[in-house]
């Protein structure tokens, strides 16, 4: 038999549950428990309410009882919807560069940017690849991020792709946390690669998605739309081929030009990423669409432009989830509360607006129903706060981290 637990005490427990998934939030309508107690068996969530009333249901039944004897608040654990913590090598000198005033063209010109990265990880083996991306996880991890989405994208031929998205799954069988895999192959057409940018796409539909198929190592395909990488008519094709093969399909758009959350929509994405240029027109289009717009502040920051106009997709009625971008050239702090913090007060998001993105909207965005809200039936990720009141998490712009952590059930903090 499945055993079952009793945790809590817990001061408050917001659970994000009974929330829509698009359009403005306001904190009255968090559902916050007093006094909480979670009841879970195995790895689900099985009751929430009252602790005093489930400790004696626990006690008649003989559940055990993990007793908190502090003031906690908890919360579903974090979900991260957009990373690229797969990579080797550090790009710190790109970085002292962007400082200097050097443009990307400059710094690319100079032997960085993102072919720097290439090269490190084409020469990097599956077990550092593995390694390392296992060490970024267990960080976010330790921030109470439980389940992070990472993306392939710096080998660039079908081989190292595949090495990557291997690393990935071998860094998911050894790590605590979830990790989500997508294939971003099509982040750029390769500078080595003999041939047209559509030849390259070509090529990924020939001869890397049916082995990713095979092996099972993804059910996302992404594309980076924008006048650096595929133009929305390239990955119109791409996206299409992808998507009668049976994948989800994604899109990094709209992050210097406009285009690709119109090629996203079109190709029906469960998610369009960045969108720090989206005008009116692309807002609506989201707003009435049903993908789920994602912001990534870490890359806002990381190259000290505008964020993405996430309070008016909000009031046009999208959706939104927040995500790190972690990666080692736009977004190198990977740090989801702290930027989802900050977007906050740069956005004027409410705390529930901020905290959905990270949690339910952020879920729904990886198409994981189970996961994002405290609930029964849901799988028991949460994460709790030596705190009284949740409102302390937004106020100290994310450097307040969660000191206890359930995941599947288990305290791994
Ligand atoms: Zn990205």
């Amino acid at each position: 038999m499945v055993q079952r637990k009793l945790i809590g005490p817990f001061t408050q427990l917001v659970t994000m549950d009974k929330l829509p998934l698009k359009g403005p939030l306001s904190d009255e309508k968090l559902e916050i428990i007093t006094h909480a107690g979670i009841l879970t068996e195995g790895d689900r969530i099985l009751e929430t309410g009252n602790f005093n009333t489930l400790a004696a249901q626990a006690k008649k039944e003989k559940y055990s009882v993990e007793e908190l004897h502090d003031e906690y608040v908890a919360l579903p654990g974090f979900i991260d919807p957009h990373t690229h913590i797969c990579w080797a090598g550090s790009r710190a000198r790109d970085y002292m560069l962007r400082l200097q005033g050097k443009t990307y063209v400059e710094i690319a010109a100079s032997g960085g940017g993102i072919w720097d990265t290439v090269t490190k990880t084409r020469q990097a083996s599956q077990d550092e690849l593995s390694r390392q991306l296992a060490a970024r996880a267990e960080r976010h991890l330790n921030d109470g991020v439980t389940s992070i989405e990472v993306k392939s994208g710096y080998g660039l031929t079908a081989g190292d792709e595949l090495k990557m998205l291997r690393a990935i799954r071998d860094a998911n069988a050894s790590s605590l946390a979830d990790l989500i895999p997508t294939c971003l192959a099509a982040h750029m057409c390769p500078k080595d690669f003999k041939g047209t940018p559509t030849e390259y796409l070509r090529m990924l539909v020939s001869d890397l998605l049916p082995k990713i198929r095979e092996e099972k190592l993804a059910n996302r395909i992404d594309i980076y739309i924008d006048k650096n990488a595929f133009s929305p008519q390239e990955a119109r094709v791409y996206l299409n081929d992808a998507r009668s093969m049976g994948f989800d399909v994604i899109v990094h758009g709209d992050q210097f030009t406009t285009g690709g959350s119109m090629e996203a929509v079109r190709a029906g994405a469960v998610s369009v990423d960045h969108l720090e240029v989206s005008g009116e027109k692309e807002i609506n289009m989201l707003a009435e669409s049903k993908l789920i717009p994602i912001a990534l502040p870490g890359s806002s920051m990381g190259l000290g432009v505008a964020f993405a106009p996430a309070r008016k997709l909000l009031d046009a009625g999208a959706s939104l989830a927040i995500g790190s971008d972690w990666n080692p050239g736009s977004a190198p702090m990977g740090d989801l509360l702290v930027q989802a913090s900050v977007l906050g007060i740069y956005e004027k998001l409410s705390m529930a607006e901020t905290l959905a993105g990270i949690s339910f909207r952020a879920a729904a965005a990886l198409k994981l129903y189970d996961r994002g809200t405290i609930k029964p039936g849901n799988k028991a990720d949460v994460i709790a706060f030596n705190l009284n009141d949740y409102r302390e998490i937004i106020y100290n712009q994310g450097k307040m981290k969660p000191v206890k952590i359930w995941k599947n059930g288990k305290m791994i903090k």
